[in-house]
């Protein structure tokens, strides 16, 4: 089991002061979240607080461990190597804070590209980064965070393809997870006639 008082200091000194405050709010939505769908507290809690923990490495320095922690790093995240923070901090969160749960490296994992078919503990830290209270207001925010706690699959569809769009009209690469993802829960919520 992680020691969370200890596993915030070390990442206090590993993150920017802006990411900290980012990850204490993911870490309490998200735990709002793990009560609303009863969700283990535990792994909810280990995620949320590590999901970030390789986000600040400088852009070498993520090649770099991507390389010595054997990240599968593919052409779209080559080119935009900020993308690799998801992958390698799974791997980060596994050699140097000692998680071994595969729930919550996968969690970890695809907090950023989403995928299809995401366990609750996945789904959970992939909205409550987005939705989290620290988060500057942006138009789909508020829709975002009522959806949050009504249906979690709506939101998931919402917050993907909210993701795909702005990432669509920056013309910055789309990666073929968030496709693969958003196509699956719009088709989930769309038999659910939610949407
Ligand atoms: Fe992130
Ligand atoms: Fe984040």
């Amino acid at each position: 089991m992680l020691d969370f008082i200890t596993t915030e200091r070390k990442l206090q000194s590993a993150l920017s002061i802006e990411r900290y405050i980012h990850t204490m709010g993911v870490v309490k939505t998200a735990l709002k979240m793990a009560d609303t769908f009863q969700a283990d507290r535990y792994k909810v809690q280990a995620a949320a607080l590590l999901h970030d923990c390789a986000k600040d490495y400088p852009p070498d320095m993520k090649r770099r461990f991507c390389k010595e922690f054997h990240v599968n790093v593919d052409e779209i995240m080559l080119n935009c190597i900020d993308l690799t923070h998801a992958f390698l901090g799974a791997e980060v969160a596994r050699r140097e804070y000692g998680v071994e749960d595969e729930e919550i490296l996968d969690a970890i994992r695809y907090h950023t590209t989403g995928r299809k078919n995401m366990g609750i503990i996945e789904k959970i830290v992939f909205i409550a980064d987005y939705i989290e209270p620290n988060r500057k207001a942006f138009d789909t925010l508020e829709e975002a965070r009522k959806l949050a706690f009504e249906n979690i699959d709506t939101a998931m569809a919402f917050i993907l393809k909210s993701t795909i769009d702005f990432v669509n009209e920056r013309k910055r690469p789309l990666h073929p997870l968030s496709v693969e993802a958003f196509e699956y829960y719009s088709g989930i919520v769309k038999l659910g006639g939610n949407i």
